[in-house]
């Protein structure tokens, strides 16, 4: 039992309490973790089936934990999200990326993830406009991928500030589409650049029947709104010819490239054609 910070004793089932320290100390770690510099962007390429071109990467956040080594974004992203660190860690985010995508091909764009909670802060798109006057990348090279979290709690404000983005010229995707239970209506609710299928209908087509229906009734919707689409999580060539026949046009996974480090992307692209 413990006394908590008003005077009653709490009591813990000792593995909650451990969680509970455990959670503690995270959140410690995380708050210095910016300041120490442990926090890297890997890229995820995305190849444009047509072309046969890398027309953009995925920045996706990594943790180098002086004592737990790499901590993947799903073991602490809710947590930074719940505790409002999102933001300031986010907006590192958006600066190294922009700073990072100025080092490749013109042609290329950079992909951020925007949680919920950062789409609530008042400074987002004043953030985003600085971040792209710093690093001098156009706007049009930057996307936005945003998940139903963020429009689920829509309000005047998630509207408007996805339409200040769309007017600044950076791009805005759905990611994780199919997964949440209003997809189709949130694509009616903003006019979308881009839509993530998500990897889970990618596994699909080799463990169920019909498991091509959804995507190529995705990629049929896409392309009759103007929008991209994207198979997340291709992991095999068979997976990759099924989307080419459904006629999604970009794919991201595995199978062209797992996330590299900031500093081994240009090897990667020396692999491909430039346009
Ligand atoms: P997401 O946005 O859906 O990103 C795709 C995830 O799928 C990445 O996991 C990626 O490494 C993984 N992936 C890509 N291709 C394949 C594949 O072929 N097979 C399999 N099994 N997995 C594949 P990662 O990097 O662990 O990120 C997990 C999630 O964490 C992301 O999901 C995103 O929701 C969140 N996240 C990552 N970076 C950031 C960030 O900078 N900000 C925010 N707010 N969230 C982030
Ligand atoms: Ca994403
Ligand atoms: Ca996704
Ligand atoms: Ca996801």
């Amino acid at each position: 039992a413990k006394l908590d910070g008003r005077g009653t004793y709490r009591f813990f089932e000792p593995e909650m309490d451990a969680r509970m320290q455990a959670r503690r100390k995270l959140e410690l770690d995380m708050r210095q973790a910016l300041a120490r510099r442990e926090f890297q962007l890997h890229y995820q390429p995305q190849l444009h089936l047509e072309s046969d071109r890398i027309t953009g990467c995925e920045a996706l956040i990594r943790w180098r934990h002086p004592e737990r080594g790499m901590i993947s974004p799903l073991d602490f992203i809710p947590l930074a999200e719940e505790i409002g660190l999102i933001v300031p860690i986010g907006e590192w985010v958006i600066r190294q990326a922009c700073r990072d995508a100025m080092t490749w091909p013109a042609h290329m764009s950079v992909a951020v993830n925007v949680s919920p909670a950062q789409f609530k802060s008042d400074r987002l798109v004043e953030m985003i406009i600085s971040a792209l006057a710093t690093s001098g990348l156009p706007a049009r090279r930057l996307e936005v991928e945003i998940t139903e979290g963020v429009l689920l709690q829509q309000n005047e404000r998630t509207l408007q500030t996805l339409h200040r983005l769309r007017e600044l010229g950076v791009r805005v995707s759905m990611d994780d589409f199919g997964t949440g239970y209003s997809s189709l209506s949130y694509l009616q609710s903003f006019p979308f650049d881009k839509i993530k299928i998500d990897r889970s209908f990618v596994k699909d087509l080799a463990t169920k029947p019909d498991g091509e229906a959804i995507i190529r009734a995705v990629a049929g919707l896409g392309k009759s709104l103007g929008m991209t689409t994207v198979a997340e999580g291709v992991e095999t060539p068979e997976q990759l010819q099924r989307i080419r026949l459904e006629g999604c046009t970009d794919v991201q996974g595995y199978l062209i490239s797992k996330p590299i480090a900031a500093d081994d992307l240009s090897a990667f692209l020396m692999t491909y054609p430039l346009p």
